[in-house]
């Protein structure tokens, strides 16, 4: 996750870590244990993968690779860890299976299909590393496990509280940030710290945002540009995660706290904790986002998304690229794409411009 803070091998966790800090700080005793349990679950899985993947190399033996599958074809399996912390746990439905009734299990697989289907027709991307990756996820993870994560290698689903957090697949663009974390991990090595960290969680928001836009044939201006809806459970004070549309009113909670989120680069957010403010910060470049796709307007993929993965594929980016790096190079993809002084170049340039970035 999430509480670790080094930014090599990141885990990469929806709930961001101030939001279990609150938990841990104000929850009743129950809440409170769930979420110190969710932080240590995320430091042993950390622990679990770096030892792994040591004991790799000390054996020559390779890393697992991905089944490759001729041509854009889905290959999922959806796991069941049945409340244990064991991955990835037993088969509970392959790809072309049935639906099982399990609401988890069922959701995960038609999440992981969802953003596979995105990437194969509006990008012409075969999966998670453009070779066809088989998609993993383990549901039903832990108990009571307030989070889901990409470890590099499958997604993990909890189940949530049920007083707090609902159950972690209920909301497609969760599935979505997580998938995408590997796609930007494949494209960009975006280190996951400072601007370059906020600017990989802000992709993931984006791509996230438009799966649930596209499996929703939604227009940019009848999105609701929330990350998590869904997922605050029944008398929390909130509507998601994170809002694209306005940083910083997704949740105002007496347990959960505020959205930490500033939408501009006056209120940037200087913090060690985080990696850096990583899920704070990228509220600034998610709102640009937001605004140029409305700008724009029609299918938010069409064009700012076209635009947004071009440059994260572009050889300008580095590890340690910043929110002005970024948005110059998405100024001249845009030009590329669109021409020079086309609306489209000209609505990136004003975006950027209204969150304090001029290109
Ligand atoms: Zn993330």
């Amino acid at each position: 996750m999430c509480r670790h803070t080094h930014h090599r091998n990141p885990i990469f966790c929806i709930v961001p870590p101030y939001v279990l800090d609150e938990i841990v700080q104000k929850g009743s005793a129950k809440q409170r244990s769930a979420a110190m349990q969710t932080k240590s679950v995320d430091n042993t899985f950390r622990a679990l993968r770096l030892a792994n993947q040591a004991a790799r190399r000390a054996t020559g033996h390779p890393a697992p690779t991905p089944t490759p599958t001729p041509g854009p074809m889905k290959a999922r399996t959806v796991y069941t860890a049945n409340h244990s912390q064991t991955l990835p746990g037993d088969v509970a439905r392959a790809e072309g299976q049935s639906a099982t009734g399990d609401q988890a299990t069922d959701e995960a697989y038609d999440g992981l299909g969802a953003t596979f289907d995105f990437f194969a027709e509006k990008f012409e991307r075969n999966s998670i590393d453009d070779s066809g990756m088989a998609l993993i996820a383990t549901v039903h993870f832990g108990q009571d496990y307030n989070n889901a994560f990409w470890n590099s290698e499958q997604m993990v689903f909890g189940d949530g509280d049920g007083e707090i957090f609902n159950r972690f697949t209920i909301s497609l663009d969760i599935i979505g940030h997580e998938l995408a974390h590997g796609v930007t991990e494949d494209e960009s090595q975006l280190q996951y710290f400072n601007q370059s960290g906020a600017l990989n969680e802000s992709m993931s928001d984006v791509f996230g945002s438009l799966i649930k836009q596209f499996a929703g044939k939604q227009t940019a201006n009848d999105a609701n540009w929330l990350i998590g809806d869904g997922l605050l459970a029944r008398g929390i004070q909130g509507v998601a995660l994170r809002s694209m549309k306005d940083p910083g009113s997704a949740f105002d909670d007496p347990l959960l706290g505020k959205d930490p989120q500033p939408k501009h680069m006056q209120d940037f957010v200087n913090t060690f904790s985080d990696n850096g403010g990583v899920h704070i910060n990228s509220g600034i470049p998610n709102h640009a986002f937001y605004l140029i796709a409305t700008r724009i307007g029609g299918y938010a993929w069409d064009k700012a998304g076209r635009i947004w993965y071009d440059a994260l594929r572009d050889s300008r980016v580095r590890p340690n690229t910043g929110f002005q790096r970024f948005a110059r190079i998405t100024h001249d993809v845009a030009a590329r794409q669109f021409g020079v002084g086309s609306t489209e170049h000209q609505a990136v340039a004003d975006g950027w411009a209204e969150v304090g970035i001029a290109v």
